[in-house]
């Protein structure tokens, strides 16, 4: 069913709504999406929808899940499409598209971020939304999937103006009933951060005045505003972590022929944003060589290493890789992806290895940080291979495994570990005093802060999300060998499951 609303806006101009809650799609793929053409990609390659269609399908046939259930796990539930005005200065006013897709609400609040890009459409939105619900099934979030998305490059826009757009999308999901802490929680995605965020809940805070839980309406937030410590640097640690845990497998070690650890492995970066950053920045303290980072203008390279926060300070203060070090310039960024390096992290976009340029990566394991940056037809190739791909469902899920957190936290309006820090060291002080006594020998001060030590927010936050990061990778890796697949159709086997259960044991009352 399809519901168009026409309204007018508060402002001047008439701002057009549409609202639609999708019926089942047939199985026949809605393949192309607007940018099928790009350096990676072949023209007959499917869209990034169309992508994650694909992958479903493939897992879907081996799941064991009944179709009936499959076609209501496959469809996108509702989608929300705005357009509306902002005033630019006061002559100009631009009109501004927006979306948000909930693509499950088997689970409740829907998740998933939100992406301000000139690249945002539709197909995307839903192709995000689709890949969020999997996510969640596959580190045990219990949320439904969700995207939004504004049409724009927020380099063009001013502060004061990305704000105006920011609050007033926000209103159109409050209207529609798109927002709220036990409705659809949005989260920062490529081109937002923190600072939206806040416009985000100071929005939603104005017309929700009596929501005690406002705060929970969105994560990713400054600290300041109900932020989670942790939550910045999540989906970078979480890669790491992932690509750590597969690193110790046997299966992995003998398809790669690298040894388990993770100290002296060669590491390109595709995408220098917030979870291209931050996995750089774990892989090299935890002993990587960080030797190539891709960017949209150009990327640099260096098989000595690249110092992470040498780079970054360098690429803030000039605007790009430019003039760093001794670093090589590429200055065809895509082409960094193809040099000799042990694990290759796309974090960046999706579609950015495909038919074109598959056959000239070079790495060993493919760690994808970003959402959908392998078409199908290339990781059939690197499989074939040989290669190790992680599947982006199961290594980026640190960014919504910690705004889960966020989220908990936000609902019991208390600091993780207030209550019990302080209860706990006493209770360690007194054992170790018996235990010093027993023993016969004194512990140094440096010895007794160590054990005796409570953890801090932040440390509780990246216990919980390696806790969460090895399940699911262990998961992912009997589910592949039982079923004797890859490891991104086990996630999805996995993913697929989980839905469907507690799909089942609800009683599906509305089926
Ligand atoms: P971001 O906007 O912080 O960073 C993206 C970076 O990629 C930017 O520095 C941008 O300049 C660069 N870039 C753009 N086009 C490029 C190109 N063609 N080649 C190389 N670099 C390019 O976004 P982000 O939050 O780091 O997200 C990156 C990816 O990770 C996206 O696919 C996103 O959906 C996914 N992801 C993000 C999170 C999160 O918590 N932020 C969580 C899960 C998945």
């Amino acid at each position: 069913m399809v519901v168009a609303i026409l309204r007018r806006a508060p402002g001047t101009l008439a701002s057009a709504v549409r609202l639609h809650r999708a019926t089942f799609a047939a199985p026949t793929a809605r393949f192309m999406s607007t940018h099928v053409t790009n350096a990676a990609c072949e023209d007959h390659e499917p869209g990034f929808l169309g992508s994650v269609e694909t992958y479903f399908d493939r897992a879907a046939k081996i799941s064991g899940v009944s179709n009936k259930s499959l076609a209501a796990i496959r469809a996108v539930d509702s989608v929300l499409s705005v357009k509306f005005p902002v005033e630019i200065d006061a002559d100009t006013h631009v009109i501004i598209e927006g979306y948000r897709a909930q693509h499950s609400r088997h689970r409740l609040p829907c998740k998933g971020g939100i992406r301000f890009s000139d690249e945002v459409d539709l197909q995307e939105v839903e192709a995000l939304a689709s890949l969020m619900t999997y996510k969640c099934a596959v580190v045990d979030v219990p949320f439904g999937g969700a995207k939004g998305g504004v049409k724009l490059n927020p380099k063009k826009f001013t502060p004061a103006q990305l704000e105006r757009i920011t609050r007033r999308y926000t209103m159109e999901l409050c209207q529609k009933n798109f927002i709220g802490p036990g409705v659809d929680v949005p989260a920062p995605d490529v081109g937002t951060g923190p600072r939206e965020m806040s416009w985000i809940m100071d929005t939603y805070r104005q017309f929700n005045p009596q929501d005690v839980n406002a705060a929970g309406c969105v994560t990713g937030k400054p600290i300041s505003q109900g932020g989670v410590r942790g939550r910045n640097e999540a989906t970078g640690l979480g890669v790491y972590y992932g690509v750590r845990e597969f690193l110790q497998f046997p299966e992995v070690q003998k398809m790669s022929g690298l040894d388990g650890d993770i100290a002296g492995k060669t590491v390109i970066v595709q995408g220098f944003g917030n979870v291209g950053y931050w996995a750089a920045k774990f892989f090299q303290n935890n002993g990587a060589k960080i030797i190539g980072i891709g960017e949209h203008d150009v990327a640099a390279y260096d098989p000595n290493g690249l110092d992470i926060e040498a780079i970054f300070k360098h690429r803030s203060e000039k605007g790009t890789f430019r003039g760093f070090g001794n670093a090589e310039i590429i200055e065809e960024p895509i082409k960094v992806m193809e040099r000799e390096c042990d694990i290759l992290i796309p974090a960046a976009l999706e579609r950015q290895i495909g038919l074109k340029n598959v056959k000239n990566i070079k790495a060993k394991i493919i760690g994808e940080a970003a959402n959908g940056p392998i078409t199908p037809d290339a990781h059939d190739y690197l499989v074939s291979q040989g290669k190790v791909v992680i599947p982006d469902l199961l290594l980026n899920a640190g960014g919504v495994t910690v705004s889960y957190f966020e989220w908990l936290k936000n609902l019991s309006h208390v600091r993780f570990g207030r209550m019990s820090r302080k209860w706990e060291e006493a209770g360690k002080n007194k054992l170790l005093t018996l235990v010093e006594e027993n023993a016969g020998r004194q512990l140094t001060p440096q010895e007794r802060r160590a054990v005796i030590h409570g953890a801090e927010e932040h440390e509780l936050v990246y216990s919980g999300l390696e806790d969460t990061m090895i399940g699911a990778c262990e998961e992912t890796r009997a589910t592949a060998a039982l079923k004797n697949t890859d490891f991104r159709t086990a996630a999805l086997v996995n993913a697929i499951q989980k839905i469907s259960t507690v799909t089942a044991q609800s009683g599906q009352m509305f089926l």
